[in-house]
């Protein structure tokens, strides 16, 4: 068993591009927005009719090189796409999804973890990539889950559980997650069809609390349903019992600072381990 302080959901992030529009309660601290206020890679900032910055040709050819060294080694690394952006961002021009779907497909021994808080617009979007002439594209939205593709929503409240749930089932995948971060309220969600959830609380400044009994419930309503769980980070407010959750760790990410039986992470079709304390 691998030491458990190394797991973690994903390899690698991939950013295709930088800049979003907040869509709902759970971007409204939005960490990459305030990243890029003092990094300033997108020079405009975020937000609506604000101009998008793809990343360069050598950044893409990345995933290339993860592409080929996992070809060699057999093993099938993890990508997370991305941190600074959203992939179903309407605003970005559309050759640049169509770009990063093909990259998608002619990377398969990746696996690509694809993140939204927009699934209601895969339809939509990835038909615009099949229109621009991506096969990739036209296979998948012609119901061909891709083999190297997770697809997950983030749902931060229960009105966005009930909202995105469905959403994310109508898209074809092998493997669909949620992501439970920031986690802003106890959620139910209904697990039916979903293979893994990633729970989280608020990072950075000015973050909002996570009661750790809504992360209990969460945890506890996977085992029930027999869904994988994964603890990522208590955030930066904790809170016990109505008590703020005193942790050194800045978004309450080390997990030796956690009550132990939240120490549980999880993840689906015996991806390099299961790690429950
Ligand atoms: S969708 Fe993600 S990147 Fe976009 S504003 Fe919301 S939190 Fe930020």
């Amino acid at each position: 068993m691998a030491e458990k302080t190394k797991i973690w959901w994903t390899n690698s992030t991939f950013n295709p591009w930088m800049g979003c529009t907040a869509v709902s309660p759970g971007c409204a601290k939005c960490y990459a927005e305030r990243q890029n206020r003092f990094f300033r890679w997108v020079p405009d900032g975020w937000g609506p009719g604000k101009q998008r910055r793809r990343t360069t040709g050598a950044y893409w050819k990345q995933a290339r090189t993860w592409d080929r060294k996992a070809a060699e080694t057999g093993e099938r690394p993890r990508v997370f796409c991305g941190s600074l952006m959203d992939w179903l961002d309407p605003e970005v021009p559309p050759q640049w999804r169509r770009d990063l779907l093909d990259l998608v497909g002619e990377t398969p021994h990746l696996v690509w973890q694809k993140l939204t808080k927009r699934p209601e617009l895969w339809r939509r979007l990835v038909g615009e990539a099949a229109d621009q002439g991506s096969a990739f594209a036209a296979r998948w939205l012609d119901g061909q889950a891709p083999p190297n593709v997770w697809v997950g929503a983030t749902v931060e409240d229960q009105r966005r559980a009930v909202e995105r749930i469905p959403q994310l089932l109508e898209i074809p995948a092998e493997t669909r997650f949620l992501s439970v971060e920031p986690l802003l309220e106890p959620v139910a969600p209904d697990l039916r069809g979903i293979d893994l959830v990633i729970c989280g609380g608020e990072s950075g400044g000015g973050a909002r609390p996570c009661d750790i009994a809504w992360i209990r419930d969460l945890r506890d309503r996977c085992r029930d349903a027999g869904v994988p769980f994964f603890m990522k980070q208590c955030g930066r407010r904790p809170m016990e019992n109505g008590r703020p959750l005193e942790m050194k760790h800045d978004h309450g990410g080390d997990w030796d600072e956690w009550p132990a039986d939240l120490r549980v992470r999880e993840l689906p079709n015996a991806v390099n381990q299961v790690e429950v304390a």
